[in-house]
């Protein structure tokens, strides 16, 4: 019996998770729910599986949430970073599925590797800011990192049963999110509505962004490099609209292993927490037969400027990868916001990279360092150079 700790209950990942864990209850069972703001929803989640803990964004929700709570319910309620770290560490959890959005997901999947739990993670903001630390802590530790990640799953899968040594290289997939055929000139004019819709995937909004921009590939491409101690000339980006091959592995001999299946994350949540096994999930079939044709084509690096800042810094390495995500994060905020339009969103990042002289990291303090440096930067060129009022 796994006992699961799930920060980020109230996400995409997050309720799929917790359909994975309720259809495996004598497999799972979740002890703690870190949430952001949805307190209707983590309500439920509290009446259904019975945390004893649960964490809030802050303090105020805390309260709400305390005094919402119907009577025979009395879970122990904490709330910012530090109740996020506190639920991470939890003596009684050994499983943690680090599922928040964004940077705010890092402190506390460190803390839950130095505790000594295994980690199931779909945050791919800590493996982009802090990889190499990560990674060497978890062998420190003696616990698993595990992808949730769908490409780094189908990598994973690929991987299993062959030596190190016998790579070539990886080929992520990318579906080429909602404007992979729009010409750049009128990618200058897309609205966070028209970003938000992507065509195979449904899931948070910081996502989705990034999937419209391709930065999301670009972070994954990095995740690539430490989850898989690779080079990033052994990482490769083909899109494939029909998101059924998830990610491929190129052996020395020329031999491609690849994962397919029905796009869904209940696929790499589910063998995330039980691997090597692949358990029943009750998802319809991938019927080859139906879906046709899969195809592939190089990205266009010119439209999407994102992939290739990512490539970079991922090159760079050090500090110009936590830059590069802090200022991601913020230059897609302001465009939510509506106070930057879709194209500003690179070169915004551009802007605060190319101001940045990097260093090498080997602490988390040097980490928020450099994120916090980033954010700040990026919002004073926000500040300086772009109009005050929303544009749409
Ligand atoms: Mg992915």
């Amino acid at each position: 019996m796994k006992r699961i700790v799930l920060l980020g209950s109230t996400g995409s990942i997050g309720v799929k998770a917790l359909k994975v864990i309720q259809s495996n209850p004598e497999k799972y069972r979740v002890i703690a729910l870190g949430a952001g703001k949805n307190i209707d929803l983590l309500l439920k989640q509290i009446e259904a599986f019975r945390p004893v803990s649960v964490a809030l964004k802050d303090e105020k929700l805390a309260s709400e949430m305390r005094r919402r709570l119907p009577k025979d319910l009395r879970p122990d309620i904490l709330y910012g970073q530090e109740g996020f770290v506190q639920l991470s560490t939890l003596d009684k959890a050994d499983t943690i599925i680090s599922a928040m959005t964004g940077a705010a997901g890092l402190l506390p999947t460190f803390a839950a590797i130095k505790a000594g739990k295994n980690i199931a993670l779909a945050n791919k903001e800590t493996m982009v800011m802090a990889g190499p630390l990560v990674m060497s802590e978890a062998h420190k530790q003696g616990v698993s990192v595990i992808p949730i990640d769908s490409e780094h799953s189908a990598i994973l899968q690929s991987l299993v049963g062959h030596p190190g040594e016998d790579i070539s290289r990886v080929i992520l997939t990318a579906s080429g999110g909602p404007f992979r055929s729009m010409p750049l000139k009128e990618m200058r004019s897309v609205t966070p509505d028209q970003a938000l819709n992507h065509p195979n995937w449904k899931m948070g909004p910081k996502i989705s962004i990034d999937s419209a921009t391709m930065m999301n590939k670009g972070l994954e491409a990095i995740e690539a490099k430490c989850f898989f101690n690779l080079r990033m000339d052994q990482i490769s980006i083909l899109i494939h609209p029909q998101s059924i091959v998830h990610s491929m592995v190129e052996y020395m001999d020329g031999s491609f292993i690849a994962q397919l299946g029905v796009h869904d994350m209940i696929i790499p949540i589910s063998y995330a927490l039980s691997f090597p096994h692949h358990i029943q999930n009750g998802l319809p079939r991938l019927e080859l037969d139906e879906i046709g044709i899969l195809s592939f084509e190089k990205p266009d690096f010119t439209r999407f400027k994102c992939l290739n800042l990512a490539l970079n810094a991922a090159k760079t390495g050090g500090s110009m990868q936590t830059v590069l995500n802090g200022a991601n994060e913020i230059a897609v905020e302001f465009f939510l916001d509506g106070r930057i339009g879709f194209l500003d969103i690179p070169d915004l990042i551009e802007k605060t990279i190319d101001a940045h002289q990097p260093y090498p990291v080997d602490s988390i303090e040097q980490i928020i360092e450099a994120d916090t440096w980033a954010r700040n930067t990026t919002r004073s060129f926000l500040r300086n150079e772009y109009q005050q009022e929303p544009v749409y």
